[in-house]
């Protein structure tokens, strides 16, 4: 059975050993060593990763107690130099060790025993046993994590059996009866766990809860440790860094910039509004005026969809002309027309509307389509007018 350093130490980066044994799999290759740091997937932690004899090992998974090590390819030696990948597995001891003090203070705070973990390259979460979490409890939760980081205590590992382990007050009773091995945050916590962590919660750093949400009648609390919460407090920095020179403020006076350039945005809109309408009663007044058949057609380079059906409506309800319009920025046409006149503008376009790879439809007075492009909008604009003024 390989000797599992990372019991021992979890700040052993590099040593020797030799492979014992090589396993051929499905996905790949496989090797066996006497000894290993590397960390295979369990207990909410992910793998190690690192080389062996220079060549990078892809994944690290426990099958039947024994660490096989996925690797790119074999290494001719059998006795090998192996590294892990200081930066992830550092990571993984701050967010583990956070894991377990965050889990301490929901309990003793709020009674929240913790029901799962995860720790992800991309988001790190605990469920806590909890009908809701308000942002006060959130408050204080995290204070009070940070508060028993800064008191740094050391955190202890060693191996009892079943009776020992009778005596400690652990948290969760253990899934093995023998070699139980126990991670003790002194003055905090006793918990039997198989994972990599600090040695004193000082190296966590700082955690920060970034939110809570309601998952499966219990509570998820997303949480970043360490170097990961760092690196959030600077995304936010850029974040606000660009917010700032965009508004040209201070930070404190973003939020109260924003409000007031909403303000002036719905003015604006209410503007631009009323200018809209006016220009659509002109636009539709011009076109009465030079009416000339039984179609009334205009074509549009900007205006929305949202516009000629405006507008149709307007033209239809001072005369009973077919309104035919479309717009090039959007590749639609709009037919509308009144009451009084028999042809459906919807089943119009029903018949028709394929032949010109168009698509939309409508009621007897109102219909819309779009094309993929202009030329066939307009072909189709076209032969719509054809075909109305023939009839
Ligand atoms: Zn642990």
């Amino acid at each position: 059975m390989t000797n599992r350093l990372y019991y021992n130490s979890a700040y052993l980066k590099q040593w020797e050993t030799s492979i014992i044994e090589t396993v051929e799999k499905a996905d790949g290759h496989y090797v066996v060593l006497e000894e290993t740091a590397f960390y295979p997937h369990g207990g909410g932690q992910p793998c190690d990763l690192g080389m062996i004899q220079g060549i990078p090992v892809l994944d690290v998974i426990l099958e039947d107690d024994h660490i096989l090590h996925k690797i790119e390819s074999v290494p001719a030696e059998q006795r090998v130099s192996c590294s892990i990948d200081w930066d992830r597995r550092f990571d993984h001891m701050q967010h583990h060790s956070g894991q377990h003090l965050l889990s301490a203070v929901c309990l003793e705070m709020f009674d929240m025993t913790t029901l799962s973990f995860h720790l992800g390259n991309d988001y790190c979460t605990i469920d806590v046993e909890a009908k809701e979490l308000t942002s006060n409890q959130m408050e204080s939760i995290e204070h009070e994590v940070n508060r028993q980081i800064y008191l740094n205590h050391p955190i202890l590992s060693y191996w009892v059996n079943e009776d020992e382990a009778k005596l400690i007050k652990l948290v969760k009773q253990p899934k093995v009866t023998e070699n139980i091995r126990i991670v003790e945050i002194k003055d905090v916590e006793y918990n039997a766990c198989g994972g990599t962590h600090v040695s004193a919660t000082g190296e966590i750093g700082m955690i920060k809860l970034l939110k809570a949400e309601k998952q499966k009648g219990n509570i998820r609390i997303y949480f970043k440790c360490g170097y990961r919460a760092l690196e959030e407090f600077n995304q936010s920095q850029r974040i606000l860094g660009a917010l700032s020179s965009k508004f040209k403020t201070g930070k404190d006076e973003i939020i109260q910039r924003l409000e007031k350039w909403e303000l002036e945005q719905k003015e604006l809109q209410a503007e631009l509004a009323i200018l809209r309408e006016e220009n659509s009663e002109f636009i539709a007044k011009q076109l009465l005026s030079g009416q000339n058949g039984a179609v009334i057609t205009a074509i549009f380079e900007d205006k929305t969809m949202k516009e000629l059906q405006s507008l149709a409506g307007k033209l239809t309800s001072h005369s009973d002309a077919y309104v035919l319009l479309a717009t090039k920025t959007e590749n639609k046409v709009v037919l509308a027309r009144n009451n009084q006149l028999g042809q459906s503008c919807g089943a119009f376009f029903k018949t028709y509307l394929k032949d010109f790879s168009g698509k939309g439809g409508g009621s007897d007075i109102l219909a819309q389509a779009g094309f993929p492009t202009w030329e066939e909008a307009r072909a189709f604009y076209e032969f719509t007018a054809n075909k109305l003024r023939a009839q």
